[in-house]
């Protein structure tokens, strides 16, 4: 798992704005449902995110497509 990582947050459940490039880091003790998290550049409050590998079909289409994509999604908290 890296230390950080650098994601674009659409509908930030803080503030509701979308975000370009936030610098997510790694909680110290990462649970079941929060491994990442960042401040809210508008407000400085916590974004909390997971990262989640795609399954195998998925992953097999995103090769087929030509271009090497990263095979991860990222899922935001809504809480
Ligand atoms: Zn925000």
């Amino acid at each position: 798992m890296k230390a950080e990582i650098i994601v674009d947050v659409k509908r930030c459940a803080r503030c509701g704005e979308d975000h370009q490039k936030v610098v997510f880091k790694k909680l110290t003790r990462p649970g079941p449902r929060h491994q990442y998290w960042a401040p809210c550049p508008k407000n400085q409050e916590p974004i909390m995110m997971r990262v989640v590998e795609m399954d195998t079909a998925q992953a097999k289409d995103a090769e087929t497509n030509g271009e090497q994509m990263e095979v991860k999604t990222f899922v935001f908290s809504k809480e």
